[in-house]
């Protein structure tokens, strides 16, 4: 049986081996067997039932709820060879009763089925009359009503066990959290299938935080690291979306706004110029996302602070979905703490005294958890350890090891004895009243005498200017340490105000040392970093090959109205310039070089690796 699976991966995909748990997955599943697979985004869950799909007689029927998004699923896989088809919303009812008449003389290996339109009688009739070789339900987490992405037509879905209980069934998901499984388990009467978890390491993805400074000259320089690479800067706002687009563009860079302020129109236009064309940079709020599976996204470049380290996880989890090295880079400051702070406390405050004890309680203990929440994340961002261990730990994941992969492993932070400097912040916090933010803190402790400080009184302390050897930028880095190890707390209430905490007592009267992490040097200091595996590959990806194949596979793509990374991904165009074959049979062994590709493009392909001109192709419109 798995020699056909293998077969198939081979020939139909043009993959050498499984990753991962997939031969399991999909033996037990080709075997007749019910399966929960819980894969973190890019691990490869379609391979998990398109297989056994091609394996098993009949036709299988793949549930998603991202009707965007099948119509890309589809012609990814008619590229294969595969007969695919979809029935959503979107067909006329010509197109869709050609697909169900494709269905009904068995001619479809698989079909992708909009959950409601699979519910409806008329189409639970038609599967009476064909073979269904498997079902499918992706994204079988919108199955539970917590999550963000409930889908209530999911809750039905049990009617494909009770109906065909001889067809095996696949649940997929990304979303692992134990209440969410459980759900989906109970939902879907999945009691009895083989539970299938991996880890939700994506190590391909390197992990970064850098301290904020200026954020727009900081985020240009680790953008000239990606010219050229599709990727996603989030901002926290709507106006800071449009500024940065606008300054992006500026200098040069393919960079379109995306915020729910914008008219629809613009922003599905530019969704589709993301998703069409290579080398776009989405910023945007984190209203985009949901759906986004665009393989080839290089970077997720964060320029405000996310809301917790599952929002972080979400979005940074966008990047490298198709294995290859990608960066998740983040820049975090204070202002963001005290402004996401506000966000948090905002309901409670503005409820006021009109609430019942019931809704306050509710609202307060909401508070709380994202207050941890946020915490984690702060914590996250200030640790010396290897952010890979401290991002898996908070999902519950040990990893033995560093993983080399982040800027903490990379280029290990040193650490000081900050227990001086310490005391001097949380005495300066504690002698001003604790009723000041950051700012005002650092004037006093670096004795600069404001108009604030001087109408305070504050030049008087005898605190002022005792902190006068840190710099403003290190005494930053001071404060959000203090609050990241829960010695100082924010006060929203009072407007960012730094409190002391009960932690703190120790510290004061010299009874505990604080280690501290040194900022790093200055954006145009030293040199910090040895060269980076990714900027090798950035070299060889320029290669003048490279770059011709791109642009064949450009026009090939927009010929066809697909997105270029169904015609080929970048991964495989990289083995064909590499390798540079000659003969369709060398172009044959290549990553991601299928039967059905091979035929299609091999030729056209060896005219662009021997270096002719490009044809003027007559499917080429434009
Ligand atoms: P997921 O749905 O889990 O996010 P996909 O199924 O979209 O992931 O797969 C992610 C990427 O990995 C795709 O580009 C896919 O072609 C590739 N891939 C999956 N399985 C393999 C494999 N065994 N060998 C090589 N590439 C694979
Ligand atoms: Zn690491």
């Amino acid at each position: 049986m798995s020699e056909r699976a293998a077969d198939i991966l081979h020939r139909v995909f043009g993959f050498n081996a499984f990753r991962g748990q997939q031969q399991a997955i999909i033996e037990h599943v080709v075997g007749g067997g019910d399966a929960l697979v819980l894969m973190p985004t890019g691990a490869g869950k379609s391979l998990c039932y398109q297989v056994p799909a091609l394996v098993r007689p009949g036709t299988g029927i793949v549930v998603s709820p991202l009707i965007a998004l099948m119509q890309d699923q589809v012609d990814a896989l008619c590229q294969l060879g595969v007969a695919a088809a979809c029935l959503n919303s979107s067909l006329d009812g010509q197109a869709a009763a050609e697909v169900e008449r494709r269905l009904l003389a068995g001619a479809l290996d698989l079909l992708y089925v909009a959950p409601e339109r699979l519910l409806t009688p008329r189409c639970l009739d038609l599967l009476d009359q064909v073979e269904v070789a498997l079902f499918a339900i992706d994204e079988a987490h919108c199955v539970s009503q917590w999550g963000h992405d409930f889908r209530p037509e999911y809750r039905q879905l049990d009617v494909l066990h009770a109906r065909w209980p001889q067809v095996p069934r696949i649940a997929l998901t990304a979303t692992a959290d134990t209440p969410t499984r459980a759900e989906i388990v109970e939902r879907l009467e999945l009691a009895d299938a083989a539970c299938f978890t991996s880890s939700f390491d994506r190590p391909n993805i390197r992990y970064s935080v850098v301290d904020k400074d200026n954020p727009q000259r900081q985020l240009l320089a680790f953008l000239a690291g990606h010219r050229g690479e599709s990727g996603i800067v989030y901002c926290l706002s709507r106006r800071r979306v449009d500024e940065t687009a606008l300054a992006l563009a500026g200098h040069g860079i393919e960079a379109l706004p995306y915020h729910a302020g914008m008219d629809a129109a613009q922003r599905a236009a530019n969704q589709r110029r993301f998703l069409r064309e290579d080398g776009v940079v989405m910023v945007a709020t984190i209203a985009f996302g949901m759906g986004i599976d665009k393989p080839d996204v290089r970077f997720v470049a964060h320029l405000d602070l996310p809301k917790s380290m599952e929002g972080y996880y979400q979005e940074t989890g966008r990047a490298g979905r198709d294995g290859e090295p990608a960066q998740a880079w983040l820049c975090h400051g204070m202002a963001d703490v005290v402004n996401l702070r506000r966000f948090i406390d905002q309901p409670l405050a503005e409820a006021g005294d009109d609430i019942d004890e019931e809704t306050r309680a509710r609202l307060e203990q909401r508070r709380r958890v994202e207050i941890r929440k946020l915490d984690a994340l702060v914590g996250y961002c200030e640790s010396l350890r290897c952010r890979r261990q401290v991002l898996l730990e908070y999902f519950g994941e040990r990893l033995e090891r560093p993983c080399g992969n982040c800027d903490t492993c990379l280029d290990p932070p040193q650490s000081w004895d900050g227990t001086q400097a310490a005391r001097m912040a949380l005495s300066a916090a504690w002698r001003t009243g604790q009723r000041f933010g950051a700012g005002h803190l650092i004037d006093v402790l670096r004795g600069k005498a404001t108009d604030k400080v001087r109408q305070q009184g504050h030049d008087g302390l005898p605190t002022f200017g005792v902190g006068a050897d840190l710099d403003e930028r290190d005494w930053r880095a001071v404060l959000r340490q203090l609050v990241a190890l829960g010695l100082l707390e924010i006060d929203i209430a009072g407007y960012g105000a730094l409190h002391l905490t009960e932690a703190a007592g120790p510290v004061l009267r010299g009874q505990q040392a604080v280690l501290l992490r040194r900022p790093a040097a200055r954006a145009g200091g030293r040199s910090r970093r040895p060269k980076p595996a990714a900027a090798a590959t950035l070299d060889a990806r320029g290669g003048a090959l490279f770059e011709a194949l791109r642009a064949w596979r450009a026009r090939t793509a927009k010929a066809q109205n697909v997105p270029p990374y169904v015609v080929f991904h970048d991964a495989t165009l990289q083995a064909i310039a590499d390798a540079a074959p000659d003969s369709l049979d060398a172009l044959a062994g290549l990553h991601g070089v299928g039967a059905a590709k091979l035929a299609r493009y091999g030729t056209e392909l060896l005219a662009v690796v021997a270096g002719e001109p490009a044809p003027a192709t007559a499917t080429d419109p434009a």
